[in-house]
């Protein structure tokens, strides 16, 4: 990463490694009524000796069309059940992290045998929760490393208003341009618990 860039997304904190540099730049992908939050948890889950590591923030929908056809009309196996447009990271709304140790990742997979990882993972996602997020922890389809606030709308909120953006090629800017005029306000986690079923899609 260039100095440059560097410079104008930190928000609040000092990059130690390159793992934390990958990090605050894919949080500062996110919409931007989102990234705060995101950075608090990020710098508690530090402050607190949690190697957390962001593996996704924004995705676009070609990106997402792409991991749409692994192991339908791409080899592989399925990654995703989502369309474009229908995961919280199309819109910048959807994190999703894991943890690291001496340069190496750990998948949820690698680590909820082992006590001592599985807590600070957990904490992560209840630092999440406090935030008001919702967390695929708790989905019966379960993906332990998603985190997504959809601010007040349902997946197909979503979709609907991508629809009606006529400029395809600025359609995120035009949401977001949208969300600022609106005031929309990130959820408050007594409306985010519970869980809105809607936005059980990763
Ligand atoms: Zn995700």
């Amino acid at each position: 990463m260039s100095k440059k860039a560097k410079r104008s997304i930190v928000t609040g904190v000092t990059p130690v490694d390159t793992y934390d540099s990958i990090s605050i730049k894919r949080i500062n992908t996110l919409h931007p009524q989102l990234v705060d939050s995101a950075m608090r948890v990020f710098n508690k889950a530090r402050s607190k000796g949690i190697p957390m590591y962001v593996m996704w923030g924004t995705r676009s929908m070609g990106d997402q069309q792409v991991m749409y056809r692994y192991g339908r009309d791409l080899p592989g196996k399925i990654i995703t059940n989502n369309r474009p447009g229908y995961s919280a990271h199309n819109y910048g709304l959807g994190l999703d992290f894991c943890l690291y140790w001496n340069k190496v990742l750990f998948t949820w997979e690698d680590i909820y045998e082992r006590w001592y990882w599985r807590q600070r993972w957990l904490k992560v996602v209840f630092m999440f929760e406090e935030e008001g997020w919702d967390t695929g922890w708790r989905w019966t389809n379960f993906e332990p490393y998603h985190v997504q606030n959809l601010m007040g709308n349902t997946m197909l909120d979503l979709v609907r208003k991508y629809e009606q953006v006529k400029d395809r090629n600025n359609w995120l800017e035009a949401l977001r341009e949208q969300d600022k005029n609106q005031g929309v306000h990130i959820q408050s986690p007594e409306t985010t618990r519970g869980g809105d079923r809607d936005s059980e899609l990763g």
